[in-house]
């Protein structure tokens, strides 16, 4: 049994956190946090961490315990440096509330790269865990619809490179804008994405600690993750009723079938295939084409089978990258972002147009 700590970071790390407990917990009733017993087979541990309490209220299936409020006004306002600030103040108290709850054989992390709270605090606790620990930690990270402006572009760049340089042992990546066409309005975007990535962490965590019939184990998984350039993705597909394995299998490798842009055929370095479904619908012949094609492209692949009876065929493909050109996008459009904050601020302070339209009343008083 495998002990896995998951920490939600910031708003969308909390609200990913509480997708995560709903499936686990079971849907149907609200109440379910207060009485029911997780259906994970390994001892997860879910702690939501933030500074606004508000998205912690908001939570419905994240036991009380679990939800962890850092005081500080109404949030930290898209500014990582006081984000930042916020956490090294509070840094004995959160990771005694995470201490408190026993060892682990690996931890999640998971964060949107470009709000306040969860981008500051992200890299700072994974350092601060990676220092203390010797279990691997992992960041699921979030990226930015592009068009939520500067502020977030900024974060999400600067936020990036903190996580890779504090020492995790791997990144996720969940991207926004490439996700965005799950639902009409951005509120059930979000709550689809949400769904997205609850699933596949649930799928794969299920997998890491089951008797399968061809096994793959935590130690496969930090070999994919220790691949390419540290970042990786996740491509899952559920086959409907008529649909062979081998399709499903391609679906999920698919763009479509990913958590980030990609075009795993060139850009991914290892990877690890995790097939599930009933024994009758899953042809070791139709598998063993598709990974091999896989591998051949991208070097190694692990290949996991778990049998469940009466159910369809369920593909779940961690990927890591050695390129990523969507990225590299994203990146190009935050140099611009950056330097538009830059030239923002350097007229404000040069030119105080606003200041000099004030000094034109100096000294004077109003006359009633
Ligand atoms: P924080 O609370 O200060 O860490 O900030 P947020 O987590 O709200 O970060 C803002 C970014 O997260 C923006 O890019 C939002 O689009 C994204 N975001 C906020 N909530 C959600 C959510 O529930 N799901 C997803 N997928 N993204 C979210």
């Amino acid at each position: 049994m495998l002990n896995i700590l998951i920490v939600g970071n910031g708003q969308c790390g909390n609200r990913i956190l509480d997708a995560i407990n709903r499936e686990a917990f079971g849907k149907k009733s609200r109440l379910a946090k207060f009485y029911s017993q997780q259906k994970y087979k390994s001892n997860v541990q879910t702690i939501a961490i933030n500074t606004a309490v508000n998205d912690l209220k908001e939570m419905k299936f994240t036991k009380a315990k679990d939800r962890i409020h850092i005081p500080h006004l109404h949030g930290v306002g898209a500014n990582r440096n006081v984000g930042k600030h916020v956490f090294e103040d509070n840094k004995t108290h959160i990771m005694r509330q995470i201490e408190e709850r026993g060892n682990f054989d690996v931890c999640f992390v998971i964060t949107s790269a470009s709000g306040g709270t969860g981008s500051s605090f992200t890299p700072m606790l994974v350092k601060e865990l990676k220092e203390r620990h010797d279990y691997p930690v992992y960041a699921v990270v979030v990226l930015p619809f592009r068009e939520e402006g500067t502020l977030y572009l900024q974060n999400a760049a600067f936020c990036l490179r903190d996580i890779r340089e504090s020492g995790a042992d791997g990144i996720i990546l969940a991207d926004n804008q490439f996700l965005k066409q799950m639902g009409g309005n951005v509120e059930s975007a979000y709550n689809g994405i949400n769904d997205m990535v609850a699933r596949r962490l649930l799928f794969l965590l299920d997998s890491l600690d089951s008797e399968m019939m061809m096994v793959t184990d935590l130690g496969d998984f930090k070999t994919v993750m220790n691949g390419g350039a540290g970042l990786a993705t996740i491509g899952f597909y559920e086959a409907d009723t008529d649909m062979p394995v081998r399709s499903a299998i391609q679906k999920a490798l698919s763009p479509s079938g990913l958590l980030f842009s990609s075009d795993v055929y060139k850009e991914a370095s290892r990877a690890m295939v995790i097939i599930r479904g009933d024994k009758e619908r899953l042809s070791i012949d139709e598998i063993s084409t598709e990974v091999e094609k896989l591998s051949s492209a991208v070097g190694h692949v692990f290949k996991g089978i778990v049998v469940r009876s009466g159910e369809l065929p369920q593909v779940l493909a961690v990927l890591t990258l050695e390129s990523a050109s969507e990225l590299e996008s994203l990146y190009s459009i935050a140099v611009d972002a950056i330097k538009q904050e830059r030239d923002k601020k350097e007229r404000v302070a040069s030119v105080k147009e606003v200041d000099r339209a004030f000094s034109q009343i100096d000294g004077m008083d109003p006359s009633y």
